[in-house]
């Protein structure tokens, strides 16, 4: 899989050339959005669990300043160091100074997509500090060198027989296993070590309540409080928007987020974070990166009610049949394609693209943000301030023309049937990547136009 290809649509054709491949991921995804259906079924509050999420996030994004400031004076009295960043850049620069302080050079990290967003790993490799990712998933794909595919299955691209030689070759287990236990028990025995030896340790963060100045991880494995409860240091990495009002609102997302993610009633660990023990250092880092950005843009800052279910990427099509590494950004699919563009549109211009707009993805988000809508948006912010392809932008305004103007639109009707008939390879060639999957189909031999026409009498 070639993880340096920029376009959604070059990357998908590569991870389409080995169809057995597409459609065992296109099931296992299917499988974990029908899952989360069965599950979803069973609560006949759903909707109302729904629309009390959105609610509570509509209000945090307009009192977000207050909320965090909130946060940040609780914390502080609770004996946490809170620090601010503006970007990735100062976010790292941060996480570095406390390691170096703490003359350390190596660090165990749980799961935190903000820390791929920020590229922290990269970073403190490049500073020369070992990062061990502790969640399983995220362990395989490190060794691997790859990003994760997944913001909840980071591994979900690749098969046991994948884990089983990335075991062989990093942790020294048997050539061809691809037993899970025995897998899943060389992980936990090498994980292990590297817990007992760490003197500081990094988390996310899935919810920060504001009332409290206390924070929420949630983890199915528990490596999170393994890294934490053992290390000296506990650093926690938290977007803006992380941020919840007060505490009863948290079982209002526990119930969302593992539902939705992965079809359980609860996440295995749902783990408090108040203060730090006698003795340890906790530090939480807030992150904007954009944040502020994306609140300021009114049809985008719904964006910013993500809890990180990944329920849109489960459910899409174009998703599960075109893998995470496509999207070429650090949170992938639906969600991943309406966030991204607000850090660099130029980079990012492709991936609302990536969608066939048919709405799932709005129908299962638990906190009802309008993807399919934002993702629409997104394309016309982007034709119109000119960072679409030439060719696609002349496409885009050609059929705006046909679609503004009766008499085109049925000359254009016209031409099409004709030359469908006559001259399909004009249309289907290989120039025409449109057709590199489909089949022609059959031209009508005249437009619904005509035909009511001509059956009404007209
Ligand atoms: S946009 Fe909604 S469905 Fe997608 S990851 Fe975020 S919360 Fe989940």
């Amino acid at each position: 899989m070639n993880n340096s290809i920029r376009d959604h649509a070059t990357a998908s054709v590569e991870f389409n050339k080995d169809e057995d491949y597409v459609n065992w991921h296109d099931e296992t995804l299917w499988f974990v959005r029908s899952k989360r259906d069965k599950a979803v079924f069973q609560i006949p509050e759903w909707e109302q669990l729904r629309e009390a999420g959105s609610q509570i996030k509509n209000h945090g994004l307009s009192n977000m300043h207050d909320l965090l400031v909130q946060f940040e004076e609780k914390a502080t009295q609770n004996g946490i160091k809170v620090h601010w960043a503006s970007d990735g850049k100062e976010h790292n620069e941060i996480v570095l100074s406390i390691l170096k302080k703490q003359g350390v050079t190596r660090m165990v990290k749980s799961k935190s997509m903000l820390t791929e967003e920020c590229h922290l790993n990269d970073f403190l490799k490049e500073k020369g500090i070992e990062v061990i990712d502790s969640d399983l998933g995220e362990r395989i794909v490190q060794m691997r060198n790859e990003p994760p595919s997944h913001i909840v299955l980071p591994a979900i691209h690749l098969k046991k027989a994948d884990v089983g030689e990335t075991f062989h070759i990093h942790l020294g287990t048997e050539k061809g296993a691809t037993d899970p236990q025995y897998l899943t028990e060389a992980a936990r025995q090498h994980l292990r070590d590297t817990f007992l030896t760490r003197k500081v340790a990094l988390t996310g963060v899935n919810f920060a309540i504001a009332e409290t100045g206390g924070f929420v991880v949630c983890t199915n494995e528990g490596n999170a409080d393994m890294g934490t409860h053992l290390a000296d240091v506990h650093i926690a990495s938290m977007g803006f928007e992380k941020i919840i009002p007060k505490a009863e609102h948290l079982s209002v997302f526990l119930r969302l987020l593992a539902r939705s993610a992965t079809g359980q009633p609860i996440t295995t660990f749902s783990s408090h974070f108040h203060k730090p023990r006698e003795g340890q250092e906790m530090h939480i880092i807030l992150v904007d990166n954009g944040r502020t950005t994306q609140l300021g843009r009114p049809d985008f800052r719904n964006s910013l009610k993500c809890i990180r279910c990944a329920a849109c990427m489960n459910t899409c099509p174009v998703y599960r049949r075109s893998g995470g590494f496509s999207y070429h950004s650090a949170v992938a699919g639906p969600i991943g394609s309406i966030l991204a563009p607000n850090l660099d549109m130029e980079k990012n211009a492709d991936l609302p693209f990536a969608s066939t707009l048919c709405g799932s993805c709005s129908n299962v988000c638990p906190v009802k943000i309008d993807i399919h809508d934002q993702l629409y948006k997104w394309r016309q912010v982007l034709v119109q301030g000119g960072h679409v392809s030439k060719v696609k932008a002349a496409g885009i305004n050609s059929m705006a023309t046909v679609l503004n103007s009766p008499k085109f639109f049925r000359t254009a009707g016209k031409l099409g049937r004709f030359f469908m008939k006559n001259a399909p390879f004009l249309v289907n060639n290989g120039m025409n990547p449109w057709y590199n999957q489909r089949e022609m189909p059959e031209p009508p031999k005249e437009s619904f136009r005509d035909w009511y026409i001509r059956e009404k009498g007209l």
